[in-house]
């Protein structure tokens, strides 16, 4: 059937459904229903691109390249922080609208993941004003690295963190003086759509910033293999990030890649217990649809048992809900689908001899209890692969080899987290750990001047800080003679 998005009205805020291209709205001749993993009711039909506004996007970020690049570095950082202050000033709008579209807390969005939105474009603006390096000599010749604008990026990003991980993206690829087109995921669309509203309301010219909607499969090649695009940011899973690699290739096209994980957290017997509690029940955030979630609990022997009942107690006093309730711990998970595949996910592990300690069900709706299993082997699914829902498995380990051995012992590196009481031990550990990023006694603290990134297959390269600039841009070096040095040559 083919109908004509225009808008989607949500809790009050009216959002258009259509692309956002060369500064206008774009529909497509195809719609898909976005739905809501509240309730399951449809939010609204959103454009579905194809190959044609891919190559549209592209266009318009192309043209629109030289004159943003130009820009003089402090007027590109005035524009960012123009849209911080939109985003703050649709903060409620925004929180509301990706609560009613993903399913996490809205008081997560209006406390946290919001302002740090808002945040994004404010730290890339002034660290873009910040960014030299010091030149150097070599045989009397000056060295000055510059960080040049790249040209047209595609971004993709995933539904667990709609807003907050595509602005990840787009605020440093802005402010390196780069044009965008962003895709986001089918799943969660609505707030990007927002953000173009607030970038243009901000002064951001027409087609440096590019919004496209639909099917990864059906818009992702026509973005990934375009013979334009010169930088390629994707986060989202393993196999749709190897697809994505091999489509760049034709272009030999530099990529950015942040992709799951299935992280450890490592309790030692010397940790603080209740410390250690609080922070693998935070692995429940978000439902468990957290890339960084620390899914695998690894507690020495002598603890384990206190461990679990003290887990148990406060896991069990979890909240589990509407997520537009201010007393709601867990919300629903994104979609049918993916409980299909979290529900897969226990089920299995349960057939091969797994125990449940919590949970091990769904609970109604779009919502999965809050779930541990342990009696579980290393080289088993449920240890192996990642469930991006609710569900932690519990492993022992007897002395600190078993630990890091166990903790290694997957094919991603995201991240690590270590409960210990000795900072010796914690020293040691971490440098044992792959792991792209790794906490001692505490858990997502992320300052966006730190490298983030994942090792093995959790990701390709870094960003955040000055990482970010290296990729989004064309570092150059300059080299230049000294002063009379033909006399002297
Ligand atoms: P996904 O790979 O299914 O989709 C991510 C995005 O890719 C979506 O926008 C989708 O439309 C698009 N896409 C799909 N096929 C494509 C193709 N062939 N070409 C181009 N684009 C295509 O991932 P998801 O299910 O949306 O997200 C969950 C995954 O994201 C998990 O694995 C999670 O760990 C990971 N994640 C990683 C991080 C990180 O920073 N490392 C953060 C959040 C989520």
């Amino acid at each position: 059937m083919t109908r004509e998005p225009q808008a989607a009205v949500i809790a009050g805020v009216t959002v258009d459904t259509r692309h956002w291209i060369d500064g206008e709205r774009v529909a497509s001749t195809e719609t898909f229903t976005d739905i809501s993993p509240i309730d399951g009711g449809a939010l609204g039909e959103i454009a579905r691109g194809t190959a044609m506004e891919a190559a549209a996007a592209v266009a318009a970020a192309k043209a629109a390249f030289p004159g943003w690049a130009a820009t003089p570095r402090a007027e590109r950082a005035r524009i960012l922080h123009a849209i911080a202050d939109g985003v703050e000033k649709r903060l409620e709008d925004l929180a509301i609208v990706e609560t009613y579209d993903n399913g996490a807390l809205l008081r997560s969005h209006r406390r946290g993941v919001m302002p740090r939105v808002a945040h994004n474009f404010r730290f890339f603006a002034d660290w873009l004003l910040q960014l030299e390096h010091e030149d150097f000599e070599t045989r009397g010749h000056t060295n000055h690295v510059s960080w040049d604008p790249a040209g047209p990026c595609v971004l993709i990003t995933p539904w667990n963190a709609p807003l907050m991980l595509a602005t990840w993206k787009v605020a440093p690829a802005l402010a390196a003086g780069n044009t965008v087109v962003l895709k986001p995921a089918e799943w969660s669309p609505l707030t990007a759509s927002l953000l173009a509203d607030i970038a243009a309301e901000a002064g951001l010219p027409a087609g440096v910033l590019n919004v496209v909607q639909g099917y990864g499969s059906e818009v992702g090649d026509a973005l990934t293999s375009h013979p334009d695009v010169r930088r390629i940011s994707f986060t989202g899973s393993v196999p749709t990030a190897k697809r994505i690699a091999a489509s760049a290739a034709a272009g030999l096209t530099p990529l950015s890649l942040e992709l799951g994980g299935k992280s450890p957290l490592l309790v030692f017997a010397d940790a603080d217990l209740d410390l250690a509690v609080d922070l693998a029940v935070e692995q429940y955030d978000n439902a468990g649809q957290v890339c960084l979630a620390a899914t695998r609990l690894l507690v020495e022997e002598p603890v384990v048992e206190e461990f679990t009942r003290r887990f148990v107690e406060k896991a069990s006093a979890l909240k589990q809900g509407d997520p537009r309730d201010e007393a709601t711990d867990i919300g629903p998970n994104i979609h049918p689908r993916q409980l299909e595949k979290i529900d897969g996910f226990v089920q299995r592990a349960l057939a091969a001899g797994a125990r449940v300690v919590i949970g091990g069900h769904r609970n109604g709706g779009q919502f999965y209890a809050p779930t541990l299993l342990t009696d579980i082997d290393q080289d088993s699914e449920i240890v192996q692969e990642e469930v991006f829902g609710p569900v932690l498995t519990l492993q022992t380990f007897a002395d600190e080899d078993e630990a890091v051995r166990l903790a290694n012992g997957t094919r991603f590196g995201l991240a690590a987290t270590v409960a210990t009481g000795d900072p010796e031990r914690a020293e040691r550990v971490s440098g044992q750990l792959v792991a792209g990023t790794v906490w001692i006694n505490c858990f997502f603290v992320r300052d966006l001047q730190a490298p983030f990134g994942g090792s093995r297959e959790s990701g390709v390269g870094r960003e955040g800080g000055t990482w970010s600039f290296d990729f989004y841009c064309d570092v150059k070096n300059t080299v230049t003679a000294p002063k009379g040095w033909q006399d002297h040559g």
